[in-house]
């Protein structure tokens, strides 16, 4: 049973017409619940005794007593194996089952407590039908499984299943045998991510388009086409089976690549555990991208001390309300990720840690309710330009603003410029004419831009297509000897180094002098009537094997090389790619040159906060309450261990004073939801007020 393959153009047209015309409006008619759980239920078939110990009531009401409004509960795991009384695909059902109807029971018990229970099924990764049809598993180039695992002590259920295989048909009916078999609130539909395929049905397809396999961007285009395709599919089939249940398609992450088919799901949930592999700089960089989609959206970190599947550990609980709260500060609702034991029973000290959350996410929930971000700045994102989930210049300029406090969404290319203030492309933006004519419109309008390095050049790199930034490229040629190109290699011994050496504005909080800059900048002269804020001096020369001095860059020489920061009207342009280098190592005085440049175009920002750099700012306003929020935030994740950051305690900050740009007098400002007034003075168009402690995550409403 194959697939007829579709003409690229008929595929092309399928995607533009479907969801835009049929889709649009599928968002639920009600705002998701703050307080979820993603109950994983990935269970072994070598397990004896799958939910013997299930008791509805006793589940329920567990949830229930930790303040737990949604829970996803498992129709099909990744081992493949089905929880509820399939008829269709009895050879399917988990052999040791021994509640027959496990999911239905787990639903209906939610059911009856008011708890919303969406369906968790697998997509790409189930190891029963890997099994039964290797003939349906993706294939590299070479002809090997993708997602084989390492080695032979390692199990695993990693081999991903091709959207463009029959097996496609399979999902189909099986999900509509689980509408009629149980009653489903939402779907969530994991691993759904397009990677490279050269699986015989994608050969074929690919033949069919007269695609060069041996092209990789070609091959990867075409694997996009085919999960786009798969989900407008999906989505047409599962609207065919129920008008109303939620729609999530989840890869582990959300960026621009989302765009061309976010119709197709009714909501967004941004998984992002801190411990997991995600880092805590992910969530934050995937919000404020999601938030400007235009759906709901939840955060998602897990109670496990590492990653999914880690049975019997315990997140700390200032990591969990760290992770909970930064997710109310930034616009979206909570979901804890947990596992299911075999047994069936729910852990009870998992559920006293999520239920002592989830305790002071319901108090603070009035206060987030159809809560929208205030925001000054949009940044670019580098991931339209480098295909990664955490690019090095998306992490360094978030880390930048939010210790800065300052207020910013990030936006793709296809988003809209113009209700920010300030536009910044980080490192890494390619400006093609379409981007060039949309950036001059928005800085006509009275728009300010931040560029950095490469960003600003047009695709080949070659010129800058933005004359707005006042810099043209000089040359590219190599300066340390080796006939290689300088520019954009690894750096790991500091070989091409050079000097920033601010004065004035630029360095405020700055010494006046030299201060390394370890990944040297684009070579660029400015234009006329361009102004150098600060220049970039040369070392005496490159580290090479032939000279070199002492362990690392060679000192400076005090001769001047070229500009470093240059300002044209209401543009500023960083020679030297500020935010990878930030990421990288973080050099205090990298932030400091970023953010006073952002002063000079931004004298007014929403919030000024003066406390450690290690507390986060963020506010919201409420429309219909005719209220803003503000949140402040005060953990300190720390590399303990050397696999990821943790978070073990609160540490207080006392007099906490902060200043918000308002548009008119406030009538109170109110610490919440305690319910203590603030006193505040109002003076230029901004309200000024003191917190006399923060202790961890601290609401203040500001009544107009
Ligand atoms: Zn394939």
């Amino acid at each position: 049973m194959h697939r007829p393959a579709t003409t690229l153009l008929a595929l092309v047209a399928a995607i533009r017409l479907a969801p835009a015309a049929d889709l649009k409006d599928i968002a639920p008619d009600f705002e998701l619940p703050f307080r979820q759980v993603h109950l994983d239920f990935h269970t072994s078939e070598a397990i004896p005794d799958v939910g013997k110990a299930f008791d509805p009531d006793e589940f329920a009401s567990t949830l229930h007593d930790a303040h737990v409004n949604s829970v996803t509960v498992f129709g099909r795991c990744h081992h493949g194996w089905i929880y509820y009384d399939t008829k269709l695909f009895p050879e399917r059902r988990h052999p040791n089952l021994k509640r027959p109807n496990l999911l239905k029971e787990q639903i209906e018990a939610c059911h009856k407590r008011g708890i919303r229970a969406p369906v968790y099924i697998t997509v790409q990764w189930d190891q029963f039908t890997a099994n039964a049809h290797p003939e349906w598993i993706m294939k590299n180039q070479k002809g090997g499984f993708v997602g084989d695992t390492p080695g032979p002590v390692d199990g695993g259920f990693y081999r991903r299943l091709c959207l463009n295989s029959p097996y496609v048909d399979f999902l189909k009916r099986h999900l509509a045998e689980l509408f009629e078999r149980v009653p489903v609130d939402g779907l969530f539909l994991d691993i759904v991510d397009d990677q490279p395929c050269h699986c015989d049905f994608c050969k074929k397809g690919m033949a069919a388009e007269g695609i060069d396999t041996a092209k990789p961007d070609d091959v990867a285009r075409y694997a996009r086409q085919v999960l786009d395709r798969f989900r407008i599919e999906l989505t047409h089939h599962i609207r065919s089976l129920d008008a109303k249940c939620t729609i999530f398609y989840n890869a582990g992450h959300i960026g621009p690549k989302s765009r061309p088919t976010i119709d197709c799901y009714t909501h967004l949930e941004m998984e992002s555990l801190p411990s997991g592999g995600w880092g805590y700089v992910h969530f934050p960089l995937s919000v404020r991208y999601v938030r400007t989609l235009g759906k709901d959206s939840l955060g998602m970190t897990g109670k496990f001390h590492t990653s999914w599947g880690d049975f019997h550990s315990y997140k700390n609980p200032a990591a969990l309300q760290f992770e909970c709260f930064q997710m109310l500060a930034l616009g979206a609702k909570c979901s804890i990720g947990d596992q299911l034991h075999p047994s069936g029973r729910l852990d009870a000290a998992t559920y006293r840690l999520i239920g002592s959350v989830y305790a002071e996410v319901e108090k603070k929930e009035p206060w987030c309710r159809g809560a929208r971000a205030l925001t000054d700045i949009a940044v670019l994102s580098p991931e339209e330009f480098i295909r990664e989930r955490i690019p090095e210049p998306s992490a360094g300029v978030v880390r930048m603003l939010q210790e800065g406090r300052q207020q910013f969404d990030i936006l793709d290319t296809k988003g809209d410029f113009s209700p920010y203030k300030v536009l910044i492309l980080p490192d890494a933006i390619a400006v093609d004419e379409a981007l060039a004519k949309k950036i001059a419109d928005y800085i006509e309008k009275g728009g300010s831009l931040i560029a950095s390095y490469e960003s600003g050049l047009e695709p080949g790199k070659a010129h800058f297509a933005l004359p707005q930034l006042g810099v043209t490229k000089v040359d590219d040629a190599p300066t340390d000897g080796s006939g290689q190109p300088a520019r954009g290699r690894s750096y790991p011994r500091n070989n091409y180094a050079d000097y920033i050496k601010p004065a004035g504005k630029i360095g405020k909080g700055l010494e006046p002098t030299e201060h390394v800059m370890y990944l040297r900048g684009l070579r660029v002269a400015a234009d006329d009537g361009a102004l150098t804020l600060a220049p970039a001096i040369r070392s005496y020369f490159d580290r090479t094997p032939e000279h070199f001095c002492s362990h690392k860059q060679t000192p400076s020489s005090g001769e001047v090389e070229q500009p470093a920061i240059v300002r044209k009207g209401r543009c500023i342009y960083f020679a030297h790619p500020i935010f990878t280098q930030y990421y990288r190592s973080a050099p205090r005085w990298c932030r400091v040159l970023f953010l006073n440049a952002l002063d000079a175009l931004l004298p007014e920002p929403l919030l000024r906060v003066e406390a450690p750099t290690t507390a986060i700012a963020s506010l919201n306003e409420q429309p219909g309450e005719k209220r803003w929020i503000l949140h402040l935030l005060h953990y300190i994740p720390e590399r303990r261990g050397k696999e990821f950051d943790i978070i073990e305690d609160v540490i207080p900050l006392a007099d906490v004073r902060t200043s918000i740009r308002v548009p008119s007098k406030p009538a109170k400002l109110t610490a919440v939801p305690q319910g203590e007034d603030l006193p505040f003075s109002y003076k230029g168009g901004r309200a000024s007020f003191t917190l006399p402690k923060l202790v961890g995550h601290q609401m203040v409403e500001i009544k107009f």
